[in-house]
């Protein structure tokens, strides 16, 4: 009987959703499937899609179930497509597409249930708090509903399900074997660290691997991300916490996750968050719960975050998260074994991982897992038997550069420049002795607004940390080559060559102000981008970075004109077949004669 009132008043209140729910259910889709930007264009290209639904950057697409009942792909029915946005102008693309297919724009999803809800939520929080006989005057309404949500996860993930970070797995096996055995650890008297902080880049597996802790001891795993603690009532994220840990206790030994954790744990003082009692609250239930707990309750708590240095410092203090795993960004080694992990099970065929791993620099787990299902979508469209390096290739372009636009024409003008343009970064990199770098050479628009490209492959491991100045340097002639082929070749510049000028005045000023490849300026080197120099220094910093500018534009010159029949031969073949990969690539660059060493001391 304790618990008499809130009960009843939430009994009315389900009663009420449901009605709404069950009302308004019928028009929506019972089923929502995740969709990549290319099945999107498709579905909308094949007439697939009847209307949208936007919200932000997000479309639910609702199929055109006249299509479906007329028999074409009776398992769509009552589904829904849902995309979002992750890059630049894929939206404006889709909107047109959606204009010239008729497709129509929907106002937000019916939202009346929802509003229901909410109203139904907010009405019983208030008869609740107003009501003078409730049972226990000092519970919380919603606790109830606190420990509803703390329900422990389905793990299905252990260590052997994440590639390499051996050391990673290292650090965290200390804390799975406590797990397993909480009893002998304290009999020893060994203490571990109450909270362990995962902390790098976006999409380096952080989630990912506390999953993986988890399944890996065989332990209930008590998920919260910073996300869900946002819009909710005052109180309800602190009470969360509270639950979160009293569940956790019940069934311990157990983990609990706190994803994303600055969400709560920023600088209290950051601009914007001040005075957000939602948040201070919920961050002093937690920092109250890792206090109070004592080291053989058999709990281990793991939270993860992308900038430990924005966390508030009282968060990080002994006893609470005062270790720190860093989860960094995968070797092309561990690239090749997360690629290996995500094709089992979908069907591989004869593919080259070294090559597709060695095609991903710069990428992270996160990355490699949208690849393999890029590569398993264009094997599946083309009826392929099975995934081969080529859908990989296709795939890495299609994320790395966009999808191809074969939509946009472009003026004969305009092709020719963009084919000079690229085809003098090809022969700059060839001059440079790294013609085997290029994987391919392209004047296909690309739906990221490129007009062409060059995709390069770096040949040998990319994994070396210390970069010299000669290839720094050698890196900014090749950003340069295009622009120089067109002053060269066409005796006209344009507007394609400022991403170019972007990237190579922005490692310039890397090397100057923080690498300390600067001749004059090492001394001035900082680990701040945005450091407030003094006039004089700043006047030097510009000076210098003229200076290498000015030299690599006059080297990228020398090369194309030194090479120009080579650029304007390597410009028709572009113009005649568009891209240019293999032998007929290679063929061509094999003209381009050597360059001498840059002089860079
Ligand atoms: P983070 O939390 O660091 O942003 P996630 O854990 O969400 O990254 O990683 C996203 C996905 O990438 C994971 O669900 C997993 O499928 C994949 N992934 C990341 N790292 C690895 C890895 N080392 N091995 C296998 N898969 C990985
Ligand atoms: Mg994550
Ligand atoms: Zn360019």
């Amino acid at each position: 009987m304790k618990n008499f009132y809130p009960y009843t008043v939430l009994a009315i209140a389900v009663f009420v959703t449901v009605l709404f729910v069950s009302h308004s259910l019928s028009s929506m889709p019972s089923k929502v499937i995740e969709t990549p930007y290319s099945t999107a264009l498709e579905l909308i290209e094949e007439d697939s899609v009847r209307s949208v639904v936007m919200d932000g950057d997000t479309l639910t697409l609702h199929p055109n179930m006249e299509k479906y009942v007329n028999g074409e792909t009776a398992k769509t029915n009552g589904y829904a497509w849902v995309w979002k946005s992750e890059r630049a102008g894929e939206m404006a693309h889709l909107e047109e597409l959606m204009l010239t297919h008729h497709v129509q724009y929907e106002a937000e999803e019916p939202s009346s249930w929802v509003t229901y809800l909410m109203f139904g939520i907010v009405g019983c929080f208030l008869i609740a708090q107003f009501l003078p006989l409730r049972a226990n005057p000092n519970q919380k309404i919603f606790s109830f509903m606190g420990h509803n949500a703390q329900r422990a996860e389905n793990v299905d993930v252990s260590f052997k399900d994440v590639a390499g970070y051996d050391e990673v797995k290292g650090q965290l096996g200390e804390l799975v074997a406590f797990l397993r055995d909480p009893k002998s650890f304290s009999r020893l008297g060994a203490e571990l660290p109450r909270g362990t902080l995962l902390w790098g880049p976006p999409g380096t597996g952080k989630t990912h691997l506390a999953r993986a802790a988890a399944g890996e001891a065989e332990v209930p795993f008590f998920f919260i991300g910073g996300s869900d603690f946002v819009e909710m009532f005052v109180g309800v994220g602190a009470s969360r916490v509270r639950s979160l840990f009293q569940s956790a206790r019940k069934v311990a030994p157990s983990i609990i996750f706190i994803d994303e954790i600055d969400a709560i744990g920023g600088h209290r003082t950051t601009a914007g968050q001040v005075g957000n009692p939602e948040r201070e609250q919920t961050l002093n239930a937690l920092m109250t719960e890792m206090d109070g707990f004592k080291p053989d309750s058999g709990i281990v708590i793991l939270a993860a975050t992308n900038r430990p240095d924005s966390l508030d410092p009282a968060l990080r203090r002994r006893g609470r998260f005062d270790r720190a795993i860093f989860v960094g960004p995968p070797t092309t080694q561990v690239r090749e074994q997360i690629l290996r992990t995500h094709v089992n099970g979908k069907a591989g065929g004869k593919i080259d991982f070294s090559l597709v791993a060695r095609l991903t620099s710069g990428m992270v787990g996160a990355d490699m897992r949208a690849i393999v299902n890029e590569a398993a979508l264009i094997a599946t469209r083309e009826s392929a038997k099975a995934i081969l390096t080529d859908h990989f290739v296709r795939a890495i372009e299609n994320v790395a550069v966009g999808h191809k636009d074969r939509s946009r024409r472009l003026s004969e003008n305009d092709r020719r420049v963009v084919a000079v343009h690229e085809a003098g970064h090809a022969v700059v990199r060839a001059a440079q002795g790294r013609a085997k770098d290029i994987t391919r050479v392209s004047i296909i628009p690309t739906t990221s607004g490129a007009l062409g490209y060059n995709l390069n492959t770096p040949e040998e491991e990319n994994d070396t940390l210390l970069r010299t100045r000669r290839e720094l340097l050698e890196e900014v002639v090749h950003l340069l080559g295009g622009r120089a082929a067109e002053e060269v070749v066409t005796h006209e510049v344009t507007t394609g060559a400022s991403d170019d000028l972007k990237r190579a005045n922005l490692l310039l000023y890397r090397m100057v102000t923080m690498y300390g490849l600067s001749q004059r300026l090492y001394n001035r080197v900082t680990d701040e981008e945005t450091i407030v120099f003094s006039e004089e220094t700043r006047r030097t910093v510009d000076g210098e970075i003229q200076e290498l500018l000015a030299g690599c534009h006059a080297t990228a010159k020398e090369i194309v004109s030194a090479n120009q029949p080579t650029v304007n031969r390597l410009a028709a073949d572009l113009l005649e077949h568009e891209e240019l990969s293999g032998e007929p690539l290679m063929g061509i660059l094999r003209e381009v004669a050597r360059a001498k060493p840059m002089q860079t001391t």
